[in-house]
């Protein structure tokens, strides 16, 4: 599906341009879904899906030093609060659909204006001149926020800017229905003379959007099935280790801190002096200095406590200040009391970890696979996989539904749903338009992911107790707090599970993974699996490999078409090339059409480069695809609809799009499209054995026989078997 764009077009039609600003400005409303005051120092809105909260906080330091909230910077607060309010309660024509999060965004570059202002020496916006605006406009090109800072803005972003200043301009300039205005402080002229203009600024100062990198096939592969191992065979023993980890907390408690009781007990012994000797109450003091007797008996203590080290000072202290009581002393005295008061606050010790390893019965080694992570033998290695194995189920979603991050923690428990025809993802899309904070959608998912769903489901379920909450990624880590992952913490788990299964690194160099990279991984599995699959040997093991089409097939819902194109291309040429240059042995139609070409260009003597365009050419000038299938590649171009098996004959015609499903195994066998590469032989061989089978049943009918003896004999030649006997 298409991201919208929250923008719209932006009027300039002059009309509301006064000479100069006359009027009164409107009295202010309030957004619609506020809940609370409008003067509050945070906004929030209760009208919101998922884990993020609606809020727009007010808490910002200005330039001047100041927050936002403070006298001095009321009309910039009330600027922006009015801007907010006017584009939520759509107050003027052509108001943008804006998310609660676009608005927050409004509102920081109207405060990052603000800052210019006042770094001019002006009060407000509408103070600035023509050549102030203009260098306000360059500067916009470059980015203020501190983790990018300096870094040349995106055009996106700096056409977000120029707009927030012409709907400023706009609502400052423009009179509503009633003549009166919306906003208390703008430019006092048009800073853009038409949209035109906002455009050009806008590409000349941006720069293109970032592309997010594809994760290598060295590192994306084992990374994959690494996640699918601790998902489908390690978590067992997870769970089982998590378990017994929670119940021996739970059984063995962990001692309460005795120096916390101590240090209460002397600050109230040390104020009720004070108190007392305030009251004029000298039974404690009677001779002007402390009973031990009588201090220990009226606050149950053994008189020999009074004289331990931690007590001492407490009585010498107040007998100093009883032999000398000047308001120097008692000050002292108390700022004393003060500051064993504030000592750091019930430091929990920690639980008798040595007891739980040998509870536990650790070290420990679980089931069998390639990234085991076995043995285990301490217990906060216990909460490391735990960790790990939340991660690993992020990384099976996040890659098999290429949603973002912030969609994927804002799933729920009961995010999957079973239909007639196989699994749904229920799932909180945030970035396509819906004001409130996004909008739930159905999604078909795989397997695969509602058990990664399942995994994480049960992982988290003493953190969601915890907390009452039902936000499905969750770890039982964040039971204090009851918060799912950031986007910095989510990334620095994937770089350690990384490590951990050591997929993090090609030739030492560190791949820096993040997140997003998910959403085109899928797109590289997708195009990639049969050259590579043999990686993912934990998918295959799970789903069998005849079903793995099943899970690929998810691919071609995506909305990455650009990048599943590129990839495809990729790889096409990468299998041509490995035809043309490493000898590769192919068969099939496409590959008796590749091999003769390739050859002929060969016994010419062309040079390798130009071989190398020749493949590009053909490759772009045909748009040739190579489509997966459990046999071989489809090879589709422009002219394969002319040959294609699986189209009738008096359909078939040039610039014919592949039917989608039709494929039929033994069409494609003697298929001039088709092209059999050597990591398919182990789908022949099968097919051997099958047909063989078949074909030797004397119970099986006649015409079955007959089929498979026909279907034996191709096998036989895609799985090369001729060439084995030989
Ligand atoms: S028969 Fe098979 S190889 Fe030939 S065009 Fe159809 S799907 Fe492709």
């Amino acid at each position: 599906m298409a991201r919208a764009r929250v923008r719209r077009n932006t009027t300039f039609d002059g009309s509301y341009l006064p000479a100069e600003r006359k009027g009164d400005v409107r009295a202010e409303e309030r957004p619609i879904g506020l809940d609370g005051e409008l003067m509050s120092d945070t906004w929030s809105f209760n009208a919101t899906i998922g884990p993020r909260d609606a809020f727009q906080p007010w808490t910002r330091r200005m330039a001047n030093g100041k927050m936002l909230t403070d006298p001095a910077n009321a009309s910039h607060w009330e600027l922006c609060r009015r801007f907010f309010t006017a584009v939520r309660n759509r107050q003027f024509e052509n108001a943008p659909h804006a998310s609660l999060s676009t608005l927050n965004g409004m509102v920081g570059v109207i405060c990052n204006l603000i800052d210019q202002a006042i770094s001019f020496g002006k009060m407000s916006l509408s103070e600035l001149s023509a050549d102030e605006w203009e260098i306000i406009k360059k500067r916009s090109g470059i980015s203020f926020n501190p983790w990018d800072l300096g870094r040349k803005n995106t055009y996106g972003r700096v056409l977000f800017i120029y707009n927030v200043i012409v709907d400023l301009t706009r609502l400052y300039l423009h009179q509503a229905e009633d003549s009166l205005y919306i906003l208390n402080d703008g430019p006092s002229f048009p800073v853009f003379t038409s949209p035109r203009e906002v455009e050009k600024l806008a590409r000349l100062l941006g720069r293109a959007k970032g592309k997010t990198p594809d994760i290598p096939e060295a590192i994306a592969f084992p990374l994959l099935n690494a996640a699918i191992e601790y998902v489908v065979i390690f978590s067992d023993d997870v769970f089982r280790l998590q378990d017994t980890r929670i119940r021996l907390l739970e059984q063995f408690p962990t001692p309460r801190d005795k120096s916390f009781d101590s240090r209460q007990r002397r600050v109230a012994i040390a104020r009720g002096l004070l108190e007392s000797y305030d009251n004029g109450d000298y039974s404690l003091f009677p001779k002007l200095k402390i009973s031990t007797t009588a201090l220990s008996r009226a606050y149950g203590l053994d008189p020999k406590t009074l004289y331990h080290k931690l007590y001492r000072p407490i009585v010498q202290d107040f007998d100093g200040f009883l032999a000398n009581p000047t308001v120097e002393a008692r000050l002292l005295l108390e700022s004393g009391i003060d500051k064993l008061a504030r000592q750091k606050q019930h430091r929990q010790k920690k639980p008798n970890h040595r007891l739980h390893r040998k509870l536990i019965g650790l070290p420990f080694s679980g089931a069998a696979g390639r990234h085991s992570p076995w043995p285990v033998r301490t217990v906060k290695d216990i909460q490391d996989m735990e960790k790990d194995l939340w991660t690993a189920a992020y990384i099976v979603v996040a890659n098999f539904m290429a949603d973002r991050s912030s969609e994927i923690l804002g799933l729920n428990t009961e995010c999957v749903v079973r239909r007639l025809d196989g699994y749904y993802l229920r799932i909180p899309i945030y970035k396509e338009g819906n004001p409130e904070g996004g909008t739930i959608e159905e999604r078909p998912c795989p397997e695969i992911v509602v058990k990664a769903i399942e995994v994480v489901r049960r992982l988290g379920h003493p953190s969601r107790t915890a907390h009452n909450k039902d936000l499905l990624f969750m770890l039982e880590r964040s039971r204090k707090r009851g918060k799912i992952a950031d986007p910095i913490t989510l990334n620095k788990a994937i770089r350690r599970f990384a490590k951990v299964v050591g997929a993090h690194s090609i030739n030492g160099k560190v791949w820096r993974f993040n997140s997003h990279q998910f959403r085109r991984l899928f797109v590289t599995i997708w195009t990639s699996y049969y050259e590579f699959g043999g990686n993912i040997e934990a998918l295959r093991k799970y789903l069998g490999h005849g079903d793995i089409r099943t899970t690929v097939r998810y691919a071609t819902g995506l909305t990455q078409g650009n990048a599943l194109s590129e990839k495809a291309r990729e790889m096409t040429l990468k299998i041509i090339n490995s035809i043309a240059f490493e000898g590769r042995e192919v068969q099939g139609g496409a590959a008796v059409r590749y091999t003769k070409v390739l050859s002929r260009l060969r016994i010419r003597l062309v040079p390798e480069t130009r071989i190398a365009d020749w493949v590009t050419h053909h490759v772009d000038k045909l748009k040739t695809v190579l489509n997966p299938m459990p046999w071989g590649y489809c090879v589709w171009s422009r002219i394969a609809g002319k040959r294609a098996k699986c189209i009738a004959e008096d359909q078939r015609k040039v610039g014919k799009d592949r039917p989608n499903h039709k494929e039929i195994c033994s069409n494609c066998a003697g298929c001039a499209n088709f092209l059999k590469t050597d990591v398919f032989d182990g789908f022949w061989a099968a097919a051997y054995d099958r047909h063989d089978r078949i074909a030797n049943n004397p119970a099986a009918p006649d015409t079955l026989r007959s089929a498979a003896k026909i279907g034996r004999q191709i096998a036989r030649t895609y799985a090369r078997l001729e060439e084995q006997d030989a």
